[in-house]
């Protein structure tokens, strides 16, 4: 291991220095002056020194000592992409386009020519990109077309210690690539310090420590248990505006929901402070994934007339962003994860405590510019014997089913072989090989199908790719186009806090009684019909912006649907024809009316209820028979985007689950059966694996 001391130059820096120094700082200096203060360049030519000499190299730094910013950079002024792009990956899509923003100012050139980015239905590069930020889903699928990565003279794997399921299947398959390739490199980066099983993974390879500049983070826990932690977060939030020094608060919470709660109620309380004069004004600004990118940019920029920044976040300020000049963190201790729920059989998101390395991350964002302070919305016991040391990586506790097509395509017959850092446990895998099975991409081998292999080269979730392969036997693969293409961006609805009434009877205008799947095909219809008219979007409370969006995401599908020479049909406005075609597609996820208003998962009998947002809840329609997109666990279980449907079309398409008319010994029968053929999959797999194994021996 290798540590190297610059943090003495940056000590003299900082002497007598205010609090908002680096916000002081980005204002009065140039670019290069500010590249220049970084903590990487004080050790540049060491690290590239070592980068010289070894193929795959772990870097650990603290978040803002430049990882992401600088080392894309010297590996280009190094001379690395004279020979391919220097590759970065994000595990998230707002850090890929917000920092390859930044280094196209850096480098002084226009975003999508030197410097550019991919995420998912957004490629903003092209023939002279040099420097390619992207999410490591974008680069997974980009190792389909090309396993060598031969465009590529060097990968940066960032913010490794995030343990994404992309990031993770990418380990094994870069592993492999840098020794097919000698004159490939490869840099994983990790905030934490616990680099050293990165290192071990690849064969021991060297770690460099940039050294840190941190500051002392005064760690306030609450005393008594936290009932509300919005309610809390907000109330800290004032206090620290109205008695504490200078220096911008970052607030932590789960998701949007929270985060907009949280920022129009403080918005609202400083507003009244302001009016009796007892108050300075306060910029809140919001930033979460689904975030138009406009918006999130403007927590970089420093605030007019120097008011006090307030950042409310999702984890994405842990690690993926660095925001200057923050002195005060307030930290709700929860986050919002995807977990595979087996009682379900499928992936819900979920809010969970934080893990203690978690908000250990989150309480150093306060003490990156000066000392500061964290309020911890949990008590000190709380900490100690409710979280967890660290995050569970995310492939051991989600579905797979993406992944395992992604990897059967690129020959992985047998998964519990994969080199994975961390095996997904057994169960999960079959789990995701059954569903897979279940919507006909796999065999009873566990052996990609014809459909299987379709579905691959669409960029979405395997049962909506499947929605559409299939959409053109049920008869509206042009409707169903725009289903999952609305389905595949962030919600259109606009409904600001202060017209909630007027909003949400706009919506209801576009709603299609049996079904929310519907209602967004209806949106895009009618929006095409206008013209696909802005002030038309504003006029009805929808976000015109994501119209848009939906309307790029179509086109890249309807790109794909050629190539697969998947032919274009339309129904017309035969609503029954496409919820026969959402059936064929959801049958796994059904659900049936039980009591008043009260669903039961039609597989396991789980209670789940209708969103107060879908069309079916807004107009009091209950159908015996419901399919859902999605499930959602906040205080209840909640099915989001639902769909009507008719029972015959669940035993047509799902006849593994359902029969017409089951008594109940019919219903006995059944699930012993699906049990057995569950059980025969299985077998058959473990059979071929078993065969495998004696080939190789052989
Ligand atoms: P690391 O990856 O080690 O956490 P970064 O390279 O992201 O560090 O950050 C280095 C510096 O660049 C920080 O001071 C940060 O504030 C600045 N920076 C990063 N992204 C942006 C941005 N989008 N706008 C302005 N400054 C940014
Ligand atoms: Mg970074």
């Amino acid at each position: 291991e290798i540590d190297f001391k610059a943090g003495a130059k940056f000590a003299e820096h900082m002497k007598g220095s205010k609090a908002s120094a680096q916000s002081e700082f980005a204002k009065t200096k140039t670019i290069k002056e500010q590249r220049e203060f970084l903590p990487v360049y004080g050790c540049r030519e060491d690290l590239m020194h070592v980068i010289r000499e070894n193929q795959i190299v772990v870097v650990v730094g603290e978040t803002g000592s430049g990882k992401t910013t600088q080392m894309t950079q010297y590996m280009h002024e190094e001379g690395y992409s004279t020979f391919g792009m220097v590759g970065c990956t994000q595990p998230r899509r707002v850090a890929a386009m917000s920092v390859a923003k930044r280094v196209s100012e850096e480098m002084g050139c226009e975003l999508g020519k030197e410097v550019g980015y991919a995420i998912r239905f957004e490629d903003c590069t092209g023939p002279d990109t040099i420097i390619k930020y992207m999410t490591d889903g974008v680069l997974l699928r980009e190792t389909l077309r090309e396993p060598d990565l031969n465009m590529y003279s060097c990968i940066i794997m960032d913010e490794a210690h995030e343990r994404s399921l992309h990031t993770d299947v990418l380990f094994g398959i870069l592993k492999k690539v840098v020794a097919r390739r000698r004159d490939f490199k490869l840099i994983v980066t990790s905030a934490t310090l616990n680099a050293e099983k990165f290192s071990n993974f690849f064969g021991s390879v060297p770690v460099f420590h940039i050294p840190g500049r941190t500051f002392p983070v005064d760690i306030l826990y609450s005393k008594t248990p936290v009932e509300d932690y919005v309610e809390a977060a907000v109330k800290q939030a004032l206090t620290v505006h109205l008695s504490s020094g200078p220096g911008d608060i970052l607030i932590f919470m789960t998701g949007q929901e929270e985060i907009e709660t949280v920022t129009y109620t403080l918005e609202e309380r400083v507003e009244q402070l302001m009016s009796e004069g007892t108050c300075p004004p306060l910029n809140v600004l919001p930033i979460y994934s689904q975030l138009p990118s406009d918006l999130q940019a403007k927590i970089f920029q420093d605030a007019e007339d120097g008011n006090r920044k307030c950042i409310v976040s999702t984890n994405i300020a842990e690690t993926s962003l660095t925001l200057d000049g923050v002195m005060y963190v307030i930290d709700s201790g929860y986050c919002k994860l995807s977990v595979f729920n087996p009682r379900m059989g499928m992936n819900a998101l979920q809010v969970f405590p934080c893990a203690q390395a978690a908000v250990n991350q989150r309480s150093g964002r306060a003490g990156r510019t000066g000392p500061g302070t964290c309020y911890r919305l949990y008590t000190e016991m709380a900490f100690k014997h409710e979280m967890l040391v660290s995050t569970v990586p995310e492939i051991q506790r989600t579905n797979l089913g993406n992944v395992v097509l992604l990897l059967k395509s690129l020959n992985v017959d047998n998964l519990l072989d994969f080199d994975f850092m961390d095996p997904p446990p057994q169960e999960n895998i079959l789990n995701s090989m059954y569903s897979l099975w279940i919507l006909g991409a796999l065999d009873n081998t566990g052996g990609l199908t014809k459909l299987g292999s379709k579905m691959v080269e669409f960029p979405v979730d395997p049962p909506l790719a499947q929605m559409l392969i299939k959409a053109e036997e049920t008869g509206c693969s042009n409707e169903m186009l725009t289903v999952v293409a609305m389905l595949s961006v962030p919600s259109v609805w606009f409904r600001p806090k202060d017209r909630e009434e007027e909003s949400d009877a706009a919506r209801e205008k576009f709603f299609v009684p049996e079904s929310d799947h519907l209602t967004l095909l209806n949106v895009y219809q009618q929006w095409k019909n206008n013209g696909y008219r802005n002030d038309w979007c504003n006029k009805h409370f929808i976000q015109g912006k994501g119209l848009k969006k939906g309307r790029e995401v179509r086109a890249q599908l309807m790109d794909i649907m050629k190539q697969q020479k998947i032919p274009l049909v339309s129904c017309g406005q035969d609503w029954d024809v496409c919820r026969r075609s959402i059936a064929a597609a959801y049958f796994h996820q059904a659900a049936r009316l039980k009591g008043v208003g009260e669903y039961v998962n039609a597989r396991n009998g789980m209670p789940c209820h209708l969103h107060p947002s879908s069309a079916l809840y807004g107009l009091g329609y209950t159908p015996d028979y419901v399919v859902y997109h999605e499930l959602i666990m906040t205080s209840k279980e909640y099915m989001q985007c639902v769909t009507a449907v008719e029972p015959h079309w669940l035993a047509e398409f799902g006849p593994m689950f359902f029969t017409l008319k089951e008594s109940h010994s019919s219903m006995l029968k059944s699930k012993a059966k699906r049990k057995e053929d569950k059980a025969k999959m299985e077998a058959e797999m473990q059979a071929k694996r078993d065969e495998e194994a004696q080939l190789q021996e052989a």
